[in-house]
């Protein structure tokens, strides 16, 4: 078995077609006529620049507008004119056509593959693309076709390319393999785009796997068997056949409202981390954003993230997200999310330690820091703050006080934001659960941080392996507390979303439907998912399923009735 970069889910079963690079290999020859050579050079451009048109034509037909983006970039390398006066006048100068535009596509190369942004570190791939392009043309190469390989063929290759891509019929490619290309290079965007399951940096995936030889890769896991034995075959045929009708069935909910079986709409949006996960979260039909877990920004950097990175990452979001809600958690540092730079105290009891809203109220300057940030991104859409770990009303009321000072600030320097942002509480940790009416009372919204209210309710470390027989939504004592939080947000008439990981459990969803949740904030993937299964279960089903689940003593018996009921 072969491990790699898990780059685009899903299970692909097929034949490997190994596809070989073209040889590029030339001997510099001598120019006598630069007009000629450089007449050379402008054909092969010519024959480059129209078969990378035809690519973005047939892109386009396909619905594919930003994978057709991507080769209008491409051809952009073909038509600079910085690339295209290096190369004319190296030829002017002696050198022939192929070691003229290997020279000048290979200073690019260098320059972008060394550029600090990951981003722009990938742009090297179109260089190179070019490059081998155009050389293939001078050279009278053929370029590696995918158009016109046999079904379920599991393409294996150095390096995925743009132009590679760009003709595939995905019918015939099961999967692909490569040498090359990390989770945001083009390769990765593309194969999630065309749904391909795709493992990327494969070392020596062209040599170890032989052509015609039966693979299969598994895209989530990003792992590559080859020749598998007949169990582990009929085993991964099983699970691609479950993956493939779960899926189609799943588009069915593309594009409605979330809506119970009875008509009552609730608001299904995503947990985020970073400003570049909100297109993901948008293509899997997210109504806004439920979570973005704003420490990320601090864990990338190497100091505190200043007021305008933090207000650029928050307004990209906002832009993004154009008017959906987007709910941003201040910084949540502490306990199991360590940021080395900022040299917190080890202590014995992290998670009952100096963590979150407790670090931030203590260094106020640093805080009002993001609460700026938050408030001028407020002016590009509909951004909420959220105040995690909560315990006492003091904090909401000090936060409160701080965005006021804040809103201040930013009237002094004239720049814009909501009046009226609102301000709300993650709920995730049993004494905000229990003084919830307090609470909601002076708070704009409710989230319901289940990983960690689990956790703190149960006692049970949820990184540990030895408590996690504990560690359940199931559990009595977590479920008391969940209904309890619901419905005093629902009296005080503030929303209540949850943002845990149980807000996308299948078998958990029917329970927060009887509790009256109004808000499920899940995983970009699990977002058709959990539209499907609210859209199963009327409010009275999912009341008499609490009613009845509600008087077990044991999480096993509470798991046993969700497990009979699932539908
Ligand atoms: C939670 O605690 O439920 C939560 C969503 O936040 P995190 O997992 O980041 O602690
Ligand atoms: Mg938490």
């Amino acid at each position: 078995m072969y491990e790699g970069v898990n780059a685009s889910d899903g299970i692909g079963i097929g034949v490997a077609r190994v596809a070989v690079e073209p040889d590029l290999s030339f001997t510099p020859h001598p120019v006598e006529d630069a007009a000629a050579e450089k007449g050379r050079y402008e054909e092969a451009r010519a024959r480059f620049i129209e078969m990378t048109d035809k690519q973005i034509e047939s892109m386009q037909a396909r619905g594919l507008v930003a994978e057709a983006g991507i080769m209008g970039a491409h051809k952009e390398f073909a038509e600079d004119d910085g690339l295209i006066e290096q190369i004319t006048a190296d030829i002017d100068a002696g050198k022939c056509a192929e070691q003229a535009v290997k020279d000048a596509y290979d200073m690019y190369y260098d320059m972008f593959s060394a550029m600090e942004d990951e981003l722009f570190r990938e742009r090297a791939a179109d260089i190179a693309d070019v490059r081998t392009g155009l050389l293939a043309f001078l050279l009278g190469q053929e370029l590696v076709d995918l158009s016109s390989l046999p079904e379920n063929s599991i393409v294996v290759v150095s390096e995925l390319t743009p132009s590679m891509t760009a003709d595939i019929d995905k019918d015939n490619v099961a999967a692909i393999v490569t040498e090359t290309g990390g989770r945001t290079s083009h390769a990765a965007i593309i194969c999630r785009a065309l749904e391909i399951p795709a493992v990327l940096s494969v070392e020596g995936a062209t040599k170890n796997i032989t052509a015609g030889a039966l693979c299969i890769v598994d895209g989530g896991k990003g792992t590559v068997i080859v020749d598998p034995d007949t169990d582990t075959l009929s085993t991964y045929r099983e699970r691609a056949k479950a993956l493939a009708e779960e899926k189609a069935a799943l588009e069915a909910f593309r594009g409605i409202p979330t809506k119970t079986a009875d008509g009552i709409e609730k608001l299904l949006v995503a947990n985020i981390g970073n400003p570049s996960d909100a297109a993901g979260a948008l293509e899997h039909d997210c109504e806004g954003v439920g979570l973005f877990r704003s420490e990320f920004l601090f864990m990338d950097a190497t100091e505190l993230p200043s007021e305008e990175e933090q207000f650029a990452a928050y307004q990209k979001v906002a832009l993004a997200m154009k008017d959906k809600p987007v709910i941003i958690r201040t910084l949540d540092v502490g306990g199991d999310k360590e940021i080395p730079y900022m040299d917190l105290p080890k202590e014995e009891n992290p998670f009952l330690g100096y963590r979150a809203i407790r670090y931030c109220l203590n260094n106020p300057e640093e805080y009002k820091v993001q609460l700026r940030a938050l408030l001028r991104a407020s002016a590009y859409g509909d951004i909420k703050i959220m105040v995690p770990l909560v315990t006492c009303i003091d904090e909401i009321r000090k936060v409160k006080a701080l965005v006021e000072e804040c809103k201040k600030e930013l009237d002094a320097r004239g720049i814009a934001y909501n009046p009226n942002i609102e301000i709300g509480t993650m709920v995730e940790t049993p004494a905000a659960s229990l003084i919830a009416d307090v609470l909601a009372a002076e708070c704009d919204f409710f989230s319901i941080g289940t990983n960690d209210l689990i956790g703190y309710t149960m006692c049970a470390d949820r990184g540990q392996d030895k408590v996690a027989y504990l560690y359940n939504p199931y559990q009595p004592a977590v479920l008391r507390s969940l209904q309890r939080i619901i419905s005093e947000g629902n009296k005080a008439g503030i929303m209540v979303g949850m943002c845990g990981e149980a807000a996308a459990d299948p078998l958990f969803i029917p329970v927060l439907i009887g509790f009256g949740l109004g808000e499920f904030s899940v995983s970009a993937p699990s977002i058709l998912k959990a539209r499907r299964i609210i859209s199963l279960w009327t409010k009275e089903e999912a009341d008499a399923l609490v009613e009845k689940i509600m008087q077990y003593k044991t999480d096993a018996e509470v798991k046993a009735a969700l497990q009979a009921a699932a539908k």
